[in-house]
């Protein structure tokens, strides 16, 4: 295994998007894809835990992204099916515009493609963020928490079921926001799908 390793390695240069080490097989690595497993909760699929992969949303953005999306994807979709939610259609957490157009693509949305493609259910663009005023700064805490409520909103009128996508949860609340978004323009139910959730027990609060 060693020699096979090292032969990727020296091949590629690669390290796993993972964890780091040497990549002996594309993509991730056979620890990573082994740990990346569709993990459920009564409205949420996520894949690992925030602390060992949170890295591998960076990896999303910065290398390898396509393949590495399609593959998190189908995982996703692995979990999403086994749940049988009945889904219509599949979004993404939007990410700040400028962010979008540094980077020239969303991750989340990237991920949410490969997920729709896997369940052959189509992946619609939806919401909408907006940036914070510069002015916000001057503003307390308490004033910015209220205001980041708005920070999402749906460009249509939808019906049906939805699944919402993002790359990883922290607190899970701007995943909650954006789906308050999806459910006021008009979405029956809305499920959600993550590579990676820090807290599950906060998560699994929301009356999703
Ligand atoms: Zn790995």
């Amino acid at each position: 295994m060693a020699s096979l390793l090292g032969w990727w390695e020296q091949l590629t240069g690669a390290t796993c998007p993972g964890c780091g080490q040497p990549l002996g097989q594309p993509v991730l690595c056979a620890n990573c894809r082994a740990l990346l497993v569709p993990r459920h909760l009564p409205h949420f699929v996520y894949l690992g835990d925030y602390k060992r992969f949170g890295p591998l949303a960076k990896a999303l953005k910065y290398q390898g992204r396509r393949e590495l999306a399609l593959f998190l994807g189908q995982q996703i979709a692995l979990g999403v099916k086994q749940a049988e939610w009945g889904l219509d259609s599949v979004t993404a957490v939007p990410t700040l515009l400028h962010r979008k157009v540094l980077r020239g693509y969303n991750q989340a949305e990237l991920l949410a493609q490969a997920v729709a493609k896997e369940l052959h259910i189509p992946y619609q663009s939806l919401l909408e963020r907006t940036a914070w005023e510069p002015s916000q700064t001057r503003k307390t805490l308490h004033q910015r928490l209220e205001l980041s409520e708005a920070t999402f909103r749906a460009t249509r009128r939808v019906k049906g079921i939805w699944l919402l996508v993002d790359d990883v949860l922290t607190t899970g609340a701007t995943i909650e926001r954006a789906r308050r978004a999806l459910l006021e323009a008009g979405a029956a139910r809305v499920y959600g799908a993550a590579i990676a959730v820090k807290s599950p027990h906060h998560l699994a609060r929301y009356s999703l």
